[in-house]
């Protein structure tokens, strides 16, 4: 099977299995407008793959051959009007179509896509990995790459049901990242990322890490579909985890045909949005996340309510008391969200249960956020990286060292806690640079 056709299997295989749900949510539409980069980066995989096909692993980095400026813009048409996942692969199959009949090569995409290399090779060996392209993986990219150390980047293939970029290319609007006084979206400051990492040689594979094995030097690593082969397809000798993390969701009803048109998982990225300004607003959450959360929302709404499934809260005491003594928070115990209700449009209003009596009631919400855990994207690495008791990589405070010399982690991946770009970027640069000089003292004749 070619690559071309992998692939697209491989988008029709995600879309089935419901990896692709952000796909089928309403990024498209009011007040957001960013969810066709979800798949940004997909049309370009399966153009660039299928202009060239390889015969062995050496040449398995290939350069995309997109040069006509028609096409692409056909293309970035195509993917800000594909809000469902029928019209991404009708475009995909489109693209394939153009593609076909691509020949030349162009000398600004320098973007890198790669076959699967064929089993039982020579593993393709690098100083250094990156598994993971969100903020903290192509930071890490731009310093190493700079460094000379040729970093390799494995930028997934919607892994942890992301498109290539991570959690931002679901997003509209950053207003928090600095230099974009602005603001940014999303994907297109994911765009940036990458073209920053690519300017300084970064080779970035638009595969998924499948499977790792960090038992000993080098580092093995297989891609995705290769799991099952006995050699690896890629080793290294140092290898930056930054493979993000997802918030966790109600699956309520209503909850995808308001998902970002009020309902979302990050209060800080979206809490000053003006849908939210002098309005009721509600938090789904007993912990340190629901309580800062609550707190920062008051800035902006009419009223916080925050929802709590037990009669106590799991948030630390601080925490606690300053949830409980805010004249604008009122703690419902005993209380979850069972359905989201609105317009079509915006969400409007929560069915409310009482978890005790199952008596429900409706409550006026402009805006409900979910503050009721996230999910590392760990499991890779389950049983050979000391994880905490939530699944988090653990790294050695003020560093990002983790109990393996020579694997880092950064980003989300590691740190419960902050969860912003800007602190994934800066984890990010802290694993490049704790990578270089670990490099350089156990491998110094490869600098
Ligand atoms: P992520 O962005 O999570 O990216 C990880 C990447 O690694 C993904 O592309 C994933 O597909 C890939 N990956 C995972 N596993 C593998 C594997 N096995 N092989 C290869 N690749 C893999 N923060 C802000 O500062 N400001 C905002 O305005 C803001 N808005 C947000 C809005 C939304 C809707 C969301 C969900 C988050 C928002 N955030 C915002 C938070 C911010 O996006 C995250 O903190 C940040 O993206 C984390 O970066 P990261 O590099 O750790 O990983
Ligand atoms: P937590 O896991 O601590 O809390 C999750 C909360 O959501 C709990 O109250 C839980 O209820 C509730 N919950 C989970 N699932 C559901 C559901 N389906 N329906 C309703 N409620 C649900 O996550 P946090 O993100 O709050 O915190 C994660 C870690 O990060 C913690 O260690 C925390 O201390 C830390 N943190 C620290 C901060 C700070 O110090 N400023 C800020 C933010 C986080 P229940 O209690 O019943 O399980």
């Amino acid at each position: 099977m070619s690559f071309a056709t992998s692939a697209l299997s491989r988008i029709r295989l995600a879309a089935v299995s419901g990896r692709t749900r952000l796909l089928s949510t309403p990024w498209n539409r009011l007040p957001y407008s960013g969810g066709a980069a979800t798949f940004g980066a997909i049309p370009s995989v399966i153009h660039s793959a299928a202009a060239k096909e390889e015969p062995n692993r050496d040449s398995t980095t290939v350069t995309s051959t997109s040069t006509d400026p028609s096409t692409d813009h056909k293309d970035k048409k195509r993917r800000m009007s594909s809000s469902s996942t029928s019209a991404i692969i009708a475009s995909a199959s489109a693209i394939l179509t153009t593609a076909s009949i691509a020949s030349s090569s162009s000398p600004t995409d320098t973007r890198h896509f790669s076959t699967m290399p064929p089993v039982a090779q020579e593993p393709h060996h690098s100083k250094v990995v990156i598994i993971g392209s969100g903020p903290a993986g192509h930071t890490a990219a731009v310093y190493l790459a700079r460094a000379n150390l040729k970093p390799v980047m494995f930028e997934g293939m919607m892994a942890n049901g992301f498109a290539p970029g991570g959690q931002l290319t679901t997003t509209t609007d950053v207003e928090n990242y600095p230099g974009f006084p602005e603001g940014i979206m999303g994907g297109e400051m994911m765009d940036k990322f990458r073209e920053q990492s690519i300017r300084f040689g970064t080779v970035i594979h638009t595969e998924t890490i499948g499977k790792v094995d960090l038992t000993s030097q080098p580092f093995k690593l297989w891609r995705e579909g290769q799991e099952g082969s006995e050699h690896p397809t890629d080793t290294a000798n140092s290898v930056i985890i930054a493979t993000g993390a997802s918030a966790k969701r109600m699956n309520l009803p209503g909850e995808e045909t308001y998902w970002q048109a009020g309902i979302s998982a990050c209060a800080v990225c979206d809490g000053a949005v003006p849908i939210f300004r002098n309005k009721p607003l509600a938090v789904v959450g007993g912990g340190d996340s629901a309580a800062e959360e609550a707190v920062y929302l008051t800035k902006y709404a009419s009223h916080v309510y925050v929802l709590v499934r037990r009669d106590k809260l799991r948030a630390s005491k601080v925490m606690a008391n300053r949830l409980l003594s805010h004249p604008k928070v009122t703690v419902l115990f005993n209380t979850v969200p069972v359905e989201a209700k609105g317009d079509g449009k915006l969400l409007k209003s929560l069915v409310l249960q009482d978890t005790v009596t199952k008596e429900t009631r409706t409550m006026d919400a402009n805006g409900l956020f979910y503050a009721i855990g996230h999910i590392p994207a760990t499991s890779l690495f389950k049983g050979q990286l000391d994880l905490d008791e939530d699944g988090y990589i653990k790294t050695i405070p003020g560093s990002t060292l983790t109990n393996i010399p020579g694997v880092f982690a950064a980003g989300d991946v590691q740190d419960k806690r902050y969860r912003q770009a800007v602190t994934s970027a800066g984890t990010g640069c802290m694993a490049a640079l704790d990578s270089e000089r670990w490099l350089e003292e156990h491998y110094p004749d490869q600098h």
